[in-house]
């Protein structure tokens, strides 16, 4: 799909939920993707777009930043704690922050490098073994350490809901996750599923290969 598809998309979901368009941005997640079909959608006049691996990232976007002015990138992938300098040199956002030793690792490199990302806080919603996400019984606490202790400006969750099941109860939950800790933004929702996370009030819709095509393997 085009990028105007996928707009027109994200508008009429926002239509049907009673919500501004403005409400929801899209994060083109161009992982992976090739560079020719990357620049068609900066062509197009996107801007925000979301990478999982940091060195990937970097190699990607560090030219194309020069060229296309006002590219801001987030990070969804996991990340690791020696990756952090990088990923905080890199990144205007961390959706993936899930532990404690991972917000510290974090706020120690915002503070050398001078800086204070939007940070999400990854929430494993189906309580997955193998899924990273901080489980939903540890959530209080470490939100309470990152804004209290850490002073992390931490904006909002991020989910990415098991694949054998229907996204609905994830996405509600998520939604009651952020309205009892008062957090304005919700990270859900991907090719398949973006509109059905616009209903259930995602502020950041994830998508790849809707928008670019389908991902060779790496
Ligand atoms: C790859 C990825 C996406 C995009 O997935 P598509 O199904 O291609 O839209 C979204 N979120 C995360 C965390 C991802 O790793």
């Amino acid at each position: 799909m085009s990028l105007a598809e996928i707009d027109n998309k994200i508008g009429a979901a926002c239509t049907t939920a009673a919500r501004p368009r403005a409400s929801v941005a899209l994060v083109a997640v161009s992982k992976v993707q090739p560079l020719d079909r990357v620049r068609t959608v900066l062509n197009g006049g996107q801007r925000l777009f979301g990478e999982n691996r940091v060195q990937e990232a970097a190699e990607r976007w560090l030219p194309l930043r020069e060229e296309f002015p006002g590219v801001k990138l987030h990070l969804i992938g996991h990340l690791q704690t020696n990756k952090a300098k990088e990923a905080v040199k890199l990144f205007d956002a961390i959706e993936t922050i899930d532990s404690l030793r991972l917000a510290e690792a974090v706020k120690s490199e915002m503070d050398k490098q001078g800086k204070n990302l939007d940070c999400f806080i990854q929430v494993n919603t189906g309580d997955e073994a193998q899924k990273n996400g901080v489980p939903l019984q540890d959530l209080e606490k470490l939100l309470r350490i990152c804004r209290e202790d850490l002073k992390l400006n931490i904006c909002g969750l991020m989910c990415i809901p098991p694949q054998d099941e229907i996204p609905d109860l994830h996405f509600a939950l998520l939604h009651k996750l952020s309205l009892e800790h008062k957090l304005p933004n919700l990270s859900m929702g991907m090719s398949a599923d973006f509109e059905i996370a616009i209903r259930y009030g995602a502020t950041h819709v994830r998508v790849g290969s809707a928008l670019f095509g389908i991902r060779e393997n790496r």
